[in-house]
Parts: C-alpha cells; structure tokens; sequence
C-alpha cells in the first residue's frame, strides 16, 4: 500500500502500473511524474527487487510513459495485509480499465475487492466505454466506489456510462476541471470531486478559462 497526500483517500493501492494519454485531463499526468521518479530510482539500483523496478518498462527515456502498462501480481495479496478497514484509492498509477488490461485481470482486482467488504475502495477512469462494457461480468459488493473523471463538457458521456454500472457508490472527479460543465446531470452521482489543475508544467488556472 502507498501513503498519500491525495485529501479524498487514505491510502493507495497499484495491482496495475503504467499508461497511456487519453483525454486532455491526462496532460499534466501526475501519475506520469510520480512513476518517471520511480523509475529514475529503479534505473540507479538496478538490483533492487521491490515494486520500484515495476517502473522501468512503464517510463521511456524522455521520462514520459512508454505505453507500457503493467499489471502487478504480487499486488492482489496487499488488502489481506492491512489490519485496519481502510478507505482505498485503486490504480493511483494507471487506469485499471486501460484497454491493454485483460479483462481477466480486472476480475481478480474485483474479486479481491469483493472479498475484503471492511476495506472500501474507490476506482476512478477515464475508459468509461470499457468499464460499460465489462460492468456485466464483476461482481459489485458495496465496498466498491466507481467513479469517472470529467475534464470539459465533451467527457460528459463518461457520466451517463457509470450510470449505466451496477455499482451502488457512483462518483465523479472533475478535476483538473479544464471547462464548463453547464447543467450537470447528477442523477445517480452520489459523490463528486471537484479541483483545478496543478504542477509544474504550465497548469491552466481559472482565469485562462474565464472561469
Ligand atoms: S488516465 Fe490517469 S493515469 Fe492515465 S495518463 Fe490519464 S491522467 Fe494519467
């Protein structure tokens, strides 16, 4: 498990690392800076065995991702080990429904959810067209929080796609909110995170977008 500083969870947790820009939200990847440090520390200790090493084929040499994504075995025994019921940010480094993720591994990531109810655990993508697609098939216990991110207007049909899901917590992350959303439907939307863009790399503010 990973401690973080993200203010909605209290912890995050990595059964697939690595992926792919796809929407305009994805620009200033957080996840994409966090996973090219990981790698630069991976590259300097080459021996080293722990999860750090999953990084070097996810970052290319230009530290941006190289389109590799990574589903990590050894991640699905983590939830067994904390003692505590913890509230739980899945793929903080992917994309669990990244289309290069077999549909087989997104059902053990479920099962292990399914079997762990005093843990609760909030997935969050983009690839809302393949969470619809697969929603039929994965089994979803309570514990099991789903949300889509929405950047500008154009995403909005990621909304109606989680809808269309079975899972009982349904919620959103407008962030980084990059335009307006003028009459958001937020019928079946039970929760909703909403933030600005940040980091280093020339982040849009409000003003840019009149906003
Ligand atoms: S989907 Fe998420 S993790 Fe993947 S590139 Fe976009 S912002 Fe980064």
């Amino acid at each position: 498990m990973g401690q973080t500083k993200i203010e909605w969870t209290e912890l995050t947790w990595n059964p697939v690392v690595g992926c792919t820009k796809v929407s305009p939200g994805c620009a200033h990847c957080y996840a994409e800076r966090m996973a090219a440090r990981l790698h630069g520390m991976a590259r300097k200790r080459p021996d080293r065995t722990d999860r750090v090493r999953n990084y070097l084929p996810v970052i290319n040499d230009r530290g941006r991702w190289s389109n590799v994504v990574l589903p990590v075995e050894e991640a699905l025994a983590d939830p067994e080990s904390w003692r505590a019921p913890r509230l739980v940010f899945v793929n903080s480094m992917s994309d669990l429904f990244h289309e290069d993720v077999p549909p087989d591994f997104i059902a053990r990531v479920f099962r292990v959810m399914n079997e762990h109810p005093q843990h609760r655990f909030q997935v969050l993508t983009k690839r809302a067209d393949k969470l619809a697609e697969l929603a039929r098939d994965l089994t979803w216990t309570a514990n099991i929080w789903m949300g889509v991110s929405v950047e500008t207007a154009e995403y909005i049909s990621r909304i109606d796609l989680l809808r269309s899901t079975p899972a009982r917590v349904r919620f959103l992350s407008l962030e980084p909110l990059l335009g307006p959303l003028p009459c958001l439907n937020l019928d079946g939307i039970h929760w909703a995170i909403v933030g600005g863009e940040s980091g280093p790399w020339g982040a849009v503010n409000c003003g840019e977008l009149g906003m």
